[in-house]
């Protein structure tokens, strides 16, 4: 019995509706699960990791079905900021220190792949979510530009990635209009997209395929053993195989999870639409963009020509008082010529993230598996995700275990584990600030 019915679900620091849910292509019927049913896959939990595992199942030939607590999206992949990132969270080379260079230059291989399978899935399924190409890592100081080009060099020498190009502070503004970055490196193998709907195109696909999707349906209990049982308040599942893919919002319902990811909230905003002429000035080649510090600014011009903005990330819990004057002084400072701009839509989300940066996957029982901490890089991730489960539950566990291999320490618990973070992250900006 991994957790009891005292259980209090995670509810989303939601500020406003996001900008996802108010341009969301499709609202399907929710059903609520109610009584008994049998499968071959539960699934806890409709974001990207568990809707990806659901139709890579389904394809499989498995039957499956998905519990979520709310509704589909409603965690981190309904509130990202939809940027589509080469690698993973932590640099490659510390990769290599964990796994060593042979399997890091799969973990790489994985990593294109699982970007290669966005635009797979988009164009089989004919998923209409706004796909852009180009990505823009921006500098804030020297250090990060040297770290970045030796980054560059990196991928290219030991991974075969020569896509990327350095970019130096004079020719900035080609990528970026702005004076706040001293250079660059842009990624065309990186991007952005319409996260929610690009999700609702995949549940439609799992739908296609037989999966069964019960909302507002949260899991308050699961039972362990050779056919694993989970508990809603109004039903249960049985299945052979259960699939965790609750992530940040899945609270303590299995504490050993929870404690190997720690839970940071990121914000969010996107303005009033652009007139064409300033969308091109801010983003001429309308790539994404993420700078280096450990609060990072991310963005991206959306298909309406709206700046989405994120920035932050706070371990404390709540929303600052002033965040939209956070949002909006962040924006003006990266582009002074829009802060004019109103914020119409604000919201944040959960981000799970583990000690190394690396996505956690694995089992923890002999039916039941998990893929958590993304670390801010899912978007794309959580589809490789889901389709390593579906190998593995077909009999090949080969490249899942790559990742479940990985030793994934705890963060420290109790009631000191916010301080130390809270901590740590004050002496990473005052470092991003001192350059
Ligand atoms: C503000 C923000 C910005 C981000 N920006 C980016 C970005 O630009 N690029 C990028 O690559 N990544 C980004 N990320 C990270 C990315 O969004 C996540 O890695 C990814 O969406 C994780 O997907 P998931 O399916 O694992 O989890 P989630 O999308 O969080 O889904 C988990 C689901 O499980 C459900 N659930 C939890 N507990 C239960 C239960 N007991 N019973 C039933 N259901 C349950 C929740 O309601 C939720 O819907 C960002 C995240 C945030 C929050």
């Amino acid at each position: 019995m991994l957790a009891g019915n005292d259980l209090t679900m995670l509810k989303a620091p939601s500020v406003t509706e996001t900008y996802y849910h108010a341009t969301a292509h499709s609202a399907t019927t929710s059903k609520r699960l109610q009584g008994e049913c049998v499968t071959d896959v539960c699934v806890v939990g409709g974001g990207l990791t568990g809707i990806s595992a659901a139709l890579n199942l389904a394809e499989r030939g498995f039957s499956v079905i998905v519990l979520e607590a709310e509704r589909v999206g409603h965690g981190a992949s309904g509130r990202n900021g939809g940027q589509i990132v080469s690698g993973y969270s932590c640099d490659m080379a510390r990769i290599r220190e964990v796994v060593g260079t042979e399997a890091s230059k799969i973990l790489w291989k994985l990593g294109r792949e699982a970007i290669n399978d966005v635009d797979r899935r988009i164009e089989q399924h004919a998923i209409c979510c706004d796909r852009r190409h180009g990505y823009f890592f921006a500098a804030t100081n020297q250090r990060q530009l040297n770290n970045l080009y030796e980054i560059a060099e990196d991928w290219s020498k030991l991974y075969g990635y020569d896509m990327t190009v350095p970019v130096a502070r004079d020719e900035v503004s080609a990528y970026v209009g702005t004076e706040a970055y001293v250079g660059g490196l842009s990624d065309p193998g990186g991007g952005h997209l319409h996260p929610l709907n690009y999700l609702f195109g995949l549940r439609r696909a799992a739908e296609g395929a037989g999966v069964l999707v019960f909302e507002n349906s949260p899991v308050i209990q699961i039972q362990e053993g050779d056919r694993p049982v989970v508990h809603t308040s109004k039903g249960l599942v049985r299945s052979r195989f259960l699939v965790l893919a609750g992530n940040a919002y899945l609270g303590s319902l299995v504490p050993i999870l929870a404690r190997r990811i720690a839970r940071v909230t990121s914000f969010v905003s996107a303005t009033a639409q652009l007139a064409i002429e300033l969308a091109r000035r801010a983003l001429p080649t309308n790539a994404a963009v993420a700078d280096c510090n450990t609060a990072l600014d991310y963005f991206r011009i959306s298909a309406d020509r709206r700046l989405v903005f994120g920035t932050g990330a706070k371990y404390s819990s709540g929303e600052p008082a002033n965040l939209r004057r956070l949002l909006a002084r962040r924006i003006t400072q990266v582009f002074p010529y829009l802060a004019h701009l109103p914020l119409e839509y604000i919201w944040s989300g959960y981000i799970g993230i583990t000690v190394n940066r690396i996505p956690d996957f694995g089992r923890v029982g002999p039916t039941i598996y998990h893929a958590q901490g993304f670390s801010g890089h899912g978007v794309a991730l959580t589809g490789l995700a889901g389709k390593l489960i579906a190998e593995t539950l077909a009999g090949d566990a080969g490249r899942f275990d790559l990742f479940s291999g990985i030793n994934h320490r705890q963060f420290p618990g109790g009631p000191f584990r916010t301080p130390a973070l809270i901590l740590a992250m004050a002496y990473y900006k005052l470092r991003d600030r001192l350059g």
